[in-house]
C-alpha cells in the first residue's frame, strides 16, 4: 500500500542514513558509492514489487519488463520473494540469468557470422577479488533497500487492519 512514491521516500531516508553512517565509519568514497548504487538500483529497478506486473518500478523497465513477466506471473505479490536477503539474491540472480543468456546468444549469433569476439575478462585473481568487494558493497545496499521495503510494507498493512480498513484490502494488489 505505501506505494512506489512512499517506497521511495522511505528508502531515500535510508540512504542518506547509511551514507552517513559509512561516512562516520571511515568507509571509503567508493564503497560508500557501490552501497548507495545497491540502495538505489533496488529501490528504483529491482524493487520487490517487480512481483507485480503492473507496478510502477516495473513500468520504469519498458519494453524489457516482459522479461520480467515470467518472474511476475510466478511470485505472488508480496509472498516470500518480498522477504529481503532472499527476495534480493533471487532478483539479482534473475538479472543476472537474463545477461548471461544474452551473452550466450549474443556470442553464438557472433560466431555465426563470423565475428570472433572474447567475452574473456583477463586480469589478475587480485583483481577480481577487489572487485568483488564493490559487488558486495551494492548487494549490501540492495539488501538494505529491500529491508526497508519489507518493513514498510508489513507496518502499513497492520496499521490498516488495526484501524480496520478491510475495504483497502484489494487495493492492496497495486502497492
Ligand atoms: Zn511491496
Amino acid at each position: 500500500m505505501p506505494g512506489f512514491v512512499g517506497h521511495t521516500t522511505a528508502n531515500a531516508v535510508v540512504l542518506a542514513g547509511t551514507t552517513a553512517f559509512m561516512w562516520w565509519q571511515g568507509w571509503s568514497v567508493q564503497d560508500i558509492l557501490a552501497v548507495d548504487a545497491g540502495i538505489g538500483i533496488s529501490t528504483l529497478v529491482l524493487s520487490p514489487d517487480m512481483d507485480l506486473f503492473n507496478s510502477k518500478s516495473m513500468e520504469d523497465w519498458g519494453l524489457l519488463r516482459f522479461f520480467w513477466w515470467p518472474y511476475a506471473r510466478l511470485v505472488k505479490h508480496r509472498d516470500r520473494m518480498h522477504i529481503p536477503i532472499l527476495g534480493t539474491t533471487v532478483r539479482w540472480l534473475y538479472v543476472l540469468g537474463i545477461v548471461l543468456l544474452f551473452v550466450v546468444l549474443f556470442r553464438f549469433w557472433f560466431r555465426r557470422i563470423g565475428l570472433q569476439i572474447e567475452f574473456d575478462f583477463a586480469g589478475d585473481t587480485d583483481d577480481i577479488i577487489y572487485n568483488l568487494l564493490y559487488v558486495v558493497d551494492i548487494y549490501i545496499g540492495a539488501v538494505l533497500a529491500d529491508a526497508c521495503h519489507y518493513v514498510l510494507d508489513v507496518a502499513t498493512t497492520e496499521l490498516k487492519r488495526d484501524l480496520g480498513g478491510n475495504h483497502q484490502r484489494s487495493r492492496d494488489r497495486y502497492a
